[in-house]
């Protein structure tokens, strides 16, 4: 995405580059697989309309994007519970006041707080004090039961942390987003973003199968290089960027990304199993979320109730995510206990007509976000080297694509003086 974004704007300046893509497909993290015909996103996503990047980059009518309901389901003491957005659903978050995932104060705070997250602009949640998301529900009088039952796991899920450490800005971003647009599924899955973009470059610039060793930057005289499996060369008259995720940044960029470096600490996985199904054992386009300490799916979702073309006509699609990649266990014996989980959610009958279509482990899914953080690292290393990627800003799809236009402008700057015709750029992904 960060890649992609960085060509879109150099693009966009009438700057010629190329984009060097080691896997076979682009896109990276948001990527799509075709199983059966069901469509399965690599890794369960969510699209946020209110993206700003995406907004400017993306032509949303195209992507088709199918919204998910305003609130969720949540899983607790052997019943669903609704949290309701009650600005979109008001009867439900009337309705929902009473129910024991937290109290009419706590659902009151909610409401509080994502009127108070319109009050300041993007760039200021990500410049404001943080702590971590935890400490800052607690700060602003949230009980031990929502933060437990709904914050842990619909954030957990989110950022892969049930135990609510990442940062805080994070927190009221996220809030943000959910207060100005929606959550959706591009009825063609998610990969489609990345198809979106890369069909608006020119298909001669973009070399897939394609992996980066070294890099270096241009130097008076001579040209930045690039060099390739196989031993090839590219060269770079007057940039490189690297735009991959923060180890493979850090390999190919050496000293020049450790003078300005992105956090280091442990990144954050998940596992997400996906299995057929005859129908889906409620027809809602809601996302279920488990509000129990205990239990090895985090969230549950059947994505053809919310673009029914993720399953082919007269079946649906069953979608479970985890927190961690659960290493220890093999698929098999994954999915036996997430559909025995699942089976006191929606019933033995209807879950022992699942079968399994494919587990996905992804060990990097974010890199680490907790405090402190900076989402707006220096994204030109000086030199002709450049990095962009969710490392640089938040890691969210919206953040890589920020990043991209971030390193693409700053290339642009740097290079500002040069006629148009010696302006080349390289990167890897861009
Ligand atoms: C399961 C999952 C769920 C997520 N959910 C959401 C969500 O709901 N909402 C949201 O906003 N964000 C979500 N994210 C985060 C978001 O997808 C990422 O932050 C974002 O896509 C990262 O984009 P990127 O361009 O920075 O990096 P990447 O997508 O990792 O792209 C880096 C690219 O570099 C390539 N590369 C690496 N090394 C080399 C090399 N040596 N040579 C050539 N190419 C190389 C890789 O193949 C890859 O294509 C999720 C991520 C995952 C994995």
């Amino acid at each position: 995405m960060a890649g992609l974004s960085c060509g879109y704007h150099l693009q966009k300046a009438g700057v010629r580059f190329a984009i060097v893509e080691s896997s076979d497909s682009v896109g990276g993290r948001v990527q799509t697989d075709i199983v059966d015909g069901f469509l399965l996103d690599r890794g369960f996503q969510i699209f946020l309309t209110s993206y700003k990047e995406a907004q400017a980059m993306l032509d949303y009518q195209s992507l088709d994007l199918k919204p998910f309901y305003a609130g969720a389901l949540v899983r607790w003491n052997g019943a669903f519970h609704r949290v309701a957005d009650p600005l979109r659903h008001f009867g439900d978050g009337l309705g929902s006041l009473p129910n024991p995932v937290g109290s009419p104060i706590d659902k009151a705070l909610v409401g509080l707080f994502r009127l108070k997250s319109l009050l300041k602009s993007e760039d200021a949640i990500f410049q404001s004090p943080e702590t971590t998301t935890y400490s800052r529900l607690k700060a602003e009088g949230f009980s031990d039961a929502i933060i437990d039952r709904f914050f842990r796991p619909f954030l957990g899920g989110i950022f892969f942390d049930r135990d609510l450490n990442v940062t805080s800005r994070l927190f009221e971003f996220v809030m943000r987003c959910l207060a100005t647009g929606q959550n959706c599924l591009p009825s063609k899955g998610i990969g489609r973003v990345g198809e979106q973009l890369a069909s608006q470059l020119p298909s001669d610039a973009i070399h897939t199968g394609t992996r980066v060793e070294s890099v270096t930057g241009p130097i008076p005289g001579q040209p930045g290089r690039v060099r390739v499996e196989g031993g090839q060369t590219i060269c770079a008259s007057q940039a490189v960027v690297v735009a991959t995720e923060a180890p493979a940044a850090r390999t190919l960029l050496g000293e020049a990304m450790a003078s300005s470096d992105s956090k280091s600490e442990e990144a954050v996985g998940t596992a997400n199993l996906y299995f057929r199904a005859p129908r889906p054992p409620r027809e809602e386009n809601v996302l279920y979320l488990n509000g129990e300490s205990i239990g090895l799916v985090n969230n549950a979702c059947f994505p053809s109730t919310v673009a029914p073309s993720y399953a082919p006509a007269g079946q649906a699609l069953v979608s479970l995510s985890t927190i961690g990649t659960q290493s220890d266990l093999s698929d098999s014996e994954l999915a036996e206990k997430c559909k025995a989980e699942m089976a006191e959610w929606f019933g033995q009958d209807e879950v022992a007509t699942w079968q399994l279509l494919r587990v996905y482990r992804i060990p990097f899914a974010q890199p680490n976000q907790t405090p402190p953080t900076d989402f707006s690292r220096a994204v030109n290393l000086t030199n002709g080297l450049f990095v962009c990627g969710d490392h640089r800003d938040t890691a969210t799809l919206d953040g890589a694509l920020k990043s991209g236009r971030r390193a693409a402008e700053a290339v642009l700057a740097a290079t500002a003086a040069l006629p148009v015709s010696s302006k080349e750029v390289v990167g890897t992904t861009v």
